[in-house]
Order: C-alpha cells, then sequence, then structure tokens
C-alpha cells in the first residue's frame, strides 16, 4: 500500500496540470485512522470562484482507491484561507518553467502588492503589461510581454 500522503500529494490541479495540490499548498492534512483505516484528506480551496475543487476532491479519492485506500474522505477548510504564499519554491519555479509568472509574495495582508515586479517567464523582461484581469481561468490573469511581445499568464496574488 502506497502511504496516504504520497498518493494524494500527487494530485495535479486541473487547471495548471504542472502543479501538484501538495505544492499549491492546498494540502493540508491526511490523517488515517489506526482502527478503521480509513483515510481523510483536508483541503483548503484555493480561489474562490474556481470550478477545479470538486474535480480536485474525485481526483483525490481516485489516486487514495488506487493507492489501496478505497471510501477516502475529503473535507474542506475554508480557514485559515489559502495564500499564494502557500506555494512552494517548487511550485513557483513550475509554474515559471511552465510560462505561467508566479504570483509575488503577499508582504501584509490589506497591502495591495505592486504588480510592477511581473516578469515575462519567455525573457525575464519586467517591462509588462495586463491585458486583461481574467485568464484562462478565473485564477489567472492575462499579461503581455513588451520585450518580446509574447502574451502569459500570471498567477494572481492573493
Ligand atoms: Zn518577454
Amino acid at each position: 500500500m502506497v502511504n496516504p500522503r504520497d498518493a494524494a500529494a500527487l494530485v495535479v490541479d486541473p487547471e495548471i496540470r504542472v502543479i501538484t495540490i501538495d505544492e499549491l499548498g492546498i494540502l493540508r492534512a491526511v490523517e488515517e485512522d489506526p482502527a478503521s483505516g480509513r483515510v481523510t484528506v483536508t483541503i483548503t480551496p484555493t480561489y474562490t470562484g474556481c470550478p477545479a475543487m470538486d474535480v480536485i476532491r474525485a481526483d483525490i479519492r481516485r489516486a487514495l482507491a488506487a493507492a489501496g485506500h478505497a471510501d477516502a474522505e475529503v473535507r474542506t477548510v475554508y480557514s485559515p484561507p489559502w495564500s499564494t504564499d502557500w506555494i512552494s519554491e517548487g511550485g513557483r519555479a513550475k509554474l515559471a518553467a511552465a510560462g505561467i509568472a508566479p504570483p509575488e509574495p503577499v508582504r501584509a495582508p490589506g497591502v495591495v502588492s505592486l504588480t510592477l515586479a511581473v516578469r515575462c517567464p519567455q525573457c525575464g523582461s519586467p517591462e509588462t503589461e495586463q491585458v486583461s484581469r481574467f485568464g484562462s481561468t478565473a485564477c489567472k490573469a492575462l499579461w503581455r510581454c513588451r520585450s518580446c511581445s509574447e502574451p502569459f499568464d500570471h498567477l494572481k496574488a492573493l
């Protein structure tokens, strides 16, 4: 049997398929009841309005069933709220490699982070501009690089 934590950690985000839910910071806890062997997974949703959570729940249950843990329960907790700061260093590197500009660190609650520092994931130029608040999904904004004129997705800081 595969460790349930390892099995759940390999589930990828359905919208950003290069990054796992563990790297995104969505996966909060994986507990196995020693008596029954039943696994309970706790997740915290990312952006409100992201329709991906139902898919993630189903994917976690499927991954655990494949690892020998049938009938896993997936719980959703909203507190503390997910933040883009929970994305791991490895996750940020994967986002950049996939052409998605990772979110800038959120410095303090209530302080709007400067989006001027968004760098083009193609050429690294800071000469970028926001084209649309909404990219391919509600979680991402569409940006364009003024140096190489390539459009790219930017994961909004939260
Ligand atoms: Zn560029």
